[in-house]
């Protein structure tokens, strides 16, 4: 995602962070939904590689999840990024422009495409919001540990912590995921990608095991 959009995303969260005055950690995304009156169930017969789905009828939304989450980090997210449909500018008129009720979002981090990115995004910006954010990370020493310390706080999972973490440190840090020899995703710190002849690491659009 585009630096420009990155930030746009962010000053959206900020903005919901604000409007429903959330002022520590961690931030409960049930919570925020509750407010907006949007109606949040598990749901067990969602498709494999579907991690939840914001629905509208009308002008009344509801976001469903998965029940195969064993993480509660998984599912926070997941609403968060139904969330991220619900607020981002653009989002519903996109999603829902051919009178279908039903948007179906992929599971964390690996789609391409433009609005699930955003929606990810803001994900991260709620339930890791900036300012608090970095108020942990620097009672603790950079590193591991420190994703670690700060996952536990935001009840967030170890991956979507660890790329929040590498998005916003001074430091160069990288935050590679890798699944069957295969790399699904990778993100560096601003100050990493500044740095003259880096090779990124990048995922292969296609590419399936045993090619
Ligand atoms: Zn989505």
């Amino acid at each position: 995602m585009a630096l420009r959009e990155f930030c746009q995303v962010e000053v959206r969260a900020g903005e919901v962070i604000k409007q429903h005055k959330i002022s520590a950690l961690p931030v409960d995304p049930f919570i925020v939904a509750k407010n907006e009156s949007i109606l949040c169930r598990e749901f067990e017969a969602i498709a494999p590689g579907i991690s939840g789905c914001l629905m509208k009828v009308g002008d009344k939304f509801g976001i469903f999840y998965s029940d195969r989450f064993s993480s509660d980090g998984f599912r926070r997210f997941t609403v968060a990024h139904e969330l991220g449909h619900y607020f981002l500018p653009g989002h519903i008129a996109y999603l829902f422009s051919q009178g279908n009720e039903r948007h179906e979002s992929e599971s964390g981090f690996i789609s391409d495409d433009r609005y699930e990115r955003e929606a990810d995004a803001f994900a991260a910006g709620l339930l890791m919001p900036g300012e608090l954010f970095k108020n942990v990370a620097a009672r603790v020493k950079p590193g591991p540990r420190a994703v670690e310390t700060l996952s536990e706080q935001c009840g967030t999972s170890l991956t979507a912590t660890a790329i929040r973490y590498a998005k916003l440190s001074d430091d160069p840090i990288t935050v590679v995921c890798s699944k069957d020899n295969r790399v699904q995703f990778a993100f560096m710190s601003e100050i990493l990608k500044a740095r003259r002849g880096l090779t990124w690491l990048k995922r292969i659009p296609g590419y399936r095991k045993g090619r």
